[in-house]
């Protein structure tokens, strides 16, 4: 069973399990056929709403701890972003009755806090895309201490069983804790009752399901394909947003995921709270995650992986074959 010796484990589990219920209700009213394109205010509306649940709960539980959040509240501070945070205030408010517009703002401020010893980070929302699509997108928490990974967790509010899409499911809510396993349940509903996650065993190549950005702009297809000939993949690639990707390989229902360097950003420098629980919950699945050189992510860099490139996570037994391929096609 999944292990709640550490308050931590539960708090995380809660906290993304609201953020999740919250971002998907902005979903659900924001989020309409009728949105032009290019409006991304309901993917703004609900990140901060996102980022100020949490950082409500670790400013009010754990204190002593920095949170390193993607988002901050200049703009919402400013007079043109009143309305955005009027908005922001009414959906938080549905979670925590008391709030205003100046609570909002100290607790998503909450999260401007920079990486130390042990903290927290937090991708509100994970896949802005995706959730602007009404596909994938996830919110993610992880904490870490000493540059280790030690709790992530994600939520899925349109991911079924830990790898269906499924917009009008309960959701997917996968965490991992250092040493104690990668664990599923949904969002809704009150069962409460976890399923282990372990990675597929497929051992041929041919057969690996190759996991990959949706967005082409955040990874190479061209890589891709190279990468697919190399190991003579004969199965398509599934294209995904957000972490999400991560859970999917942890359930056994894909062999390889691919960050690789789109050609527009061959410098780009993944951020730590995109990575961090997603990767957790792969490795404690039975997976391995590294760079694109089979490097281990190290989150001890401060805010961005500055000391790897790209990623490159597995079933484990695959890893070593992709690394091989990625040598050979100058990844
Ligand atoms: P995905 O949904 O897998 O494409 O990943 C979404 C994440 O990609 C976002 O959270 C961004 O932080 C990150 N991202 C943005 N630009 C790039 C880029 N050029 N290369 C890789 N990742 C990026
Ligand atoms: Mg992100």
């Amino acid at each position: 069973m999944l292990n709640f010796d550490r308050p931590e484990t539960k708090f995380a589990l809660d906290m993304v399990r609201q953020a999740s219920l919250l971002v998907k209700q902005v979903q659900a009213d924001m989020v309409s056929p009728a949105l032009t394109k290019g409006d991304r205010s309901p993917v703004t509306v609900a990140d901060f709403a996102s980022q100020a649940l949490i950082g409500w709960g670790l400013s009010e539980t754990f204190p002593e701890r920095p949170l390193v959040g993607e988002e901050d509240a200049a703009d919402l501070r400013q007079p043109a972003g009143e309305g955005t945070l009027e908005q922001v205030t009414r959906f938080v408010s549905r979670f925590i009755p008391t709030t205003t517009m100046d609570n909002v703002c100290s607790w998503i401020d909450y999260g401007a806090g920079e990486p130390a010893d042990r903290f927290w980070t937090l991708d509100p929302i994970d896949g802005t895309k995706g959730f602007l699509r009404g596909n994938q997108y996830a919110v993610a928490l992880a904490m870490i201490e000493n540059g280790q990974v030690q709790i992530g967790v994600l939520g899925c509010p349109n991911l079924e069983d830990g790898y269906k899409p499924n917009p009008k499911g309960k959701g997917t809510l996968a965490i991992a804790v250092r040493g104690e396993g990668a664990w599923l349940t949904s969002i809704e509903g009150d069962n409460q009752s976890f399923a282990e996650l372990h990675v597929s065993d497929t051992s041929l190549g041919s057969q690996a399901r190759l996991l990959r950005s949706y967005e082409s702009g955040h990874t190479n297809i061209g890589q891709i394909d190279y990468f697919a000939q190399e190991l003579a993949v004969e199965v398509e690639p599934v294209r995904m947003d957000s972490q999400a990707k991560y859970i999917v390989l942890a359930k056994g229902k894909g062999e390889l995921y691919l960050r690789l360097l789109s050609s527009k950003q061959p410098d780009y420098k993944e951020k730590i709270w995109d990575q961090a629980a997603g990767s957790l919950i792969v490795e404690e699945a039975g997976g391995r995650v590294s760079d694109l050189h089979g490097k281990r992510l190290d989150f001890a860099a401060g805010r961005m992986l500055l000391n790897n490139r790209g990623i490159l996570a597995s079933n484990s037994i695959l890893h070593d074959e992709a690394l091989i391929a990625l040598r050979e096609i100058n990844a």
